[in-house]
């Protein structure tokens, strides 16, 4: 049984970023500002869902991942092959009132600073630090959230023993880092074998939990879950430091497939993975069943969970249909077709379409159509699209609500 989130947990995850961003304020007023990263040239466009013809443009180094981090007031443009991450200011900016918030809005702006080094991959922001993995550079660079909003780069480094493409999130008071083999002379890259508790310092502050070729990682509710060749391990904090559980594929799961990609839901306590490549898993951290399959009928092009709504999920699958998805029921209810087919023959880095979230819309890019969609959530329906121009393929959604006194 799904489990709802109550007291404490409850209230720390009201706290969370996308929650918190996302949260309607009765009478306030609500802002969706949307950053597209190009695929082919190196640039960002920004533009406001209520005013989509006026737009901001920015120049990167290369192709960029965008991440809305620090609550929203930051948008991190992470370009692995470049080498470097930079970072916009979002022009939003939220302020608590206690029992209302106050909503700021300026232009957006690229702030001064960038972060350079050797292959900057998979970024985690949580709990007001983001630490962002350099595989190729056997370390992390954490970020204090709180700094990045008010326009200032601090950050530190935390040491891997080996470099690799993993992962570093803090959980708890410690910091639990994906782990790599020793690489050997001559031979393959053996596959990483798992995660473990660290000080801020790097040094180990516990065992090593298995979880072969560990990837994809997000918290929900008091959990950490990563995908693994033998299942989905599970991080939480307990009395005596990180409690590791393994969580094994069942036996009634299609066999030979893996999950390597993981999203937590805010409101509720839950994970949705990908599970082959014409599959989904909706994962329990607590409860049995931990697995509860959704079979498509396509192979996967992406998918999201909506924040407002934290049962429901969306993906999109190769043949150009939008799918929405119940994870209570662990089913999908209700498809439409948004664009046309987008094979997933090919590079994993193609240009093919990109899901996020804005309010009561699926915002969709469509890279061969230089277009960005926008589907109702509830109907499906199309509600127009947006012309970007170029290929417009990574997509991240700053949404804010707020008064204005
Ligand atoms: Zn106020
Ligand atoms: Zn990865």
């Amino acid at each position: 049984m799904l489990k709802t989130l109550t007291s404490a947990t409850a209230l720390a995850l009201l706290l969370a970023p996308a929650a918190l961003a996302q949260a309607e304020a009765p009478g306030g007023e609500t802002v969706f500002r949307v950053f597209i990263g190009d695929h082919a040239a190196p640039r960002i466009t920004a533009f406001d869902l209520s005013a989509p013809e006026s737009r901001w443009v920015f120049d990167t180094i290369g192709q960029a991942k965008l991440y809305a981090v620090a609550q929203g007031s930051a948008v991190a443009a992470v370009q692995s092959d470049a080498g470097t991450v930079q970072f916009l200011s979002s022009g939003i900016r939220l302020e608590d009132h206690g029992d209302h918030q106050d909503i700021e809005i300026t232009e957006p702006a690229a702030l001064p600073h960038r972060l350079d080094g050797p292959r900057p991959f998979h970024l985690v922001d949580h709990g007001q630090q983001i630490a962002i993995n350099l595989d190729q550079g056997g370390y992390a660079e954490i970020l204090d959230g709180a700094a990045l909003a008010q326009g200032r780069l601090e950050s530190r480094r935390f040491p891997q023993s080996v470099a690799h493409h993993g992962f570093v999130a803090p959980l708890g008071g410690f910091w639990l880092s994906s782990v790599a083999p020793e690489p050997e002379e001559g031979a393959e890259p053996a596959p990483r074998l798992g995660l473990q508790a660290f000080t801020a310092e790097g040094t180990p502050a516990g065992d090593l939990a298995t979880c072969t070729g560990i990837h994809g990682e997000a918290f929900s509710g008091l959990y950490l879950a990563a995908g693994c060749a033998e299942g989905v391990l599970t991080a939480r904090s307990g009395d005596d430091g990180i409690v590791f559980e393994m969580l094994p594929y069942p036996a009634d799961l299609p066999a030979g497939n893996t999950t390597g990609t993981l999203l937590g839901a805010t409101g509720m306590q839950v994970f949705l993975g990908n599970y082959g490549r014409d599959g989904l898993v909706v994962i329990d951290p607590e409860e049995a069943p931990h697995f509860r399959p959704i079979a498509l009928p396509f192979r996967r092009v992406d998918f999201v969970l909506d924040p407002m709504q934290p049962a429901r999920g969306f993906v999109l699958t190769e043949d150009g249909t939008l799918h929405r998805i119940d994870l209570l029921a662990a089913g999908l209810d209700g498809s439409a077709a948004v664009t046309q087919p987008y094979s997933m023959d090919g590079h994993w880095n193609d240009p093919r379409p990109r899901l996020a979230m804005a309010g009561a819309e699926i915002l969709i890019t469509d890279p061969r159509e230089g277009l960005v969609r926008r589907i109702d959530a509830a109907t499906l329906e199309d509600r127009g699209s947006i012309a970007v121009g170029g290929a417009p393929y990574n997509i991240a959604v700053v949404a804010a609500s707020g008064h204005t006194h």
